[in-house]
């Protein structure tokens, strides 16, 4: 099998870490590895082959024995900074793109982050969670919109170098044309709520729709990539209204030829997203999440991406979120899955050797640092 270890990750979509607080314990450490809120789930969670696996790899690293309380015992022996440190050391990763809008006010800021991790960290803008904070803020409409529109220009000089959109999971990919005057309408009611509850979370479809076509105008202008979240990714969303296809109307409209629409995690619609990709000169797709929360699904979706999709429109990453654990694991099974299924097309003669070679570059890190730079 290719080893791609000597490769670097650009990893292109993750979020940021938590801030230490209490020492996790096995429910709680275990919860990282799966996307169900199901208190239910807690004890089938272990027997899950991805975390199964993952006590393995991690003990291997941290030279503990293969069990949950081991691994537990060896990351709360270390201070937190250092841990992260050594993780990330280990998945040999060249630059992080953190989408700072999940879990804001539990994790590091970017500039702590930048402190103890060793390597390059880069901003994604997630546009629904800006707006809801202008939402929040905002005595009419017309504010919101101002305030959205001067956010989200020139930001590159702010070291963000892509807007994110979670619109899936906030009623789906069908993005309807909607006028101004739809989306003001339904501002006095969100206001409303964002005062009683103090904070606002954001489902009105004219709404998102409309200021997701402001963020598309501003993409545009500074000719900066667009990642939406498609198929699994969150507990919130409904499965079949993730599926990238349903994003076809928005890619056919001429606006947004120039804009990068990046599509995360796909699974298990890897092969519409491969297919969009091929189809449209700005349409990429990444693997993160899939790999490595389907386990040994890793090395089919990279076979199923490029049963359509060329090699240069394909990205991994690691979608990894709140502990270190997961850039470690996300990194080491992006490299696996990538390898058996190199080495694999190459055994069937669909590649060459240097052209796998190439590929497991592109695929790691060549395309993401084209993409956004940085
Ligand atoms: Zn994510």
């Amino acid at each position: 099998m290719m080893d791609l270890t000597a490769i670097p990750l650009y990893d292109h979509h993750c979020h940021a870490l938590r801030r230490p607080g209490a020492a996790l314990d096995g429910a709680a450490f275990r919860r990282h590895f799966g996307e169900s809120r199901d208190p239910a789930m807690a004890a089938h969670q272990s027997s899950g082959l991805f975390y199964g696996r993952s006590l393995r790899d991690l003990a291997a690293l941290l030279g503990c024995a293969p069990e949950e309380d081991s691994v537990l015992a060896a990351r709360h022996r270390q201070p937190p900074e250092a841990h992260a440190r050594r993780l990330l050391d280990a998945a040999h990763v060249v630059a992080l793109l953190v989408d700072t809008g999940f879990r804001g006010a539990e994790n590091y800021t970017l500039t702590e982050q930048r402190e103890f991790l060793p390597c390059p960290i880069h901003e994604a803008l997630r546009l629904e969670t800006l707006a809801e904070r202008l939402i929040a803020e905002a005595a009419n409409f017309d504010e919101v919109e101002d305030a959205f529109r001067a956010a989200l220009a020139d930001v590159r000089a702010r070291g963000i170098l892509a807007f994110k959109s979670i619109i899936a999971y906030r009623g789906g990919l069908t993005v309807r044309p909607r006028t101004r005057a739809e989306a003001a309408a339904a501002f006095p009611a969100l206001r409303e709520r964002a005062v009683r509850d103090g904070r606002v979370r954001l489902t009105s479809r004219p709404v998102l729709e409309y200021l997701l076509r402001v963020g598309l105008e501003a993409a545009a202008v500074q000719e900066l990539p667009v990642q939406f979240h498609t198929g699994l990714g969150d507990a919130d969303l409904d499965l079949r209204r993730a599926n990238p296809l349903r994003l076809r109307p928005l890619l056919e409209e001429a606006a947004w030829r120039g804009v990068p629409f990046v599509l995360l995690h796909c699974y298990p619609f890897v092969r519409e997203a491969g297919y969009l990709a091929s189809i449209y000169g700005n349409v990429f797709l990444d693997l993160s999440l899939t790999i490595p929360f389907t386990a040994h699904g890793g090395e089919a979706a990279v076979r199923a991406a490029l049963e359509l999709a060329p090699t240069s429109k394909v990205l991994l990453g690691t979608d990894a979120f709140s502990i270190p654990e997961l850039f470690y694991l996300g990194a080491l099974h992006a490299r696996e899955g990538l390898a058996r299924a190199l080495t694999r097309l190459t055994a069937e003669g669909w590649l060459t050797p240097g052209q796998a070679e190439r590929a497991a570059r592109q695929m790691l890190c060549e395309n993401a640092a084209a993409l956004y730079g940085g």
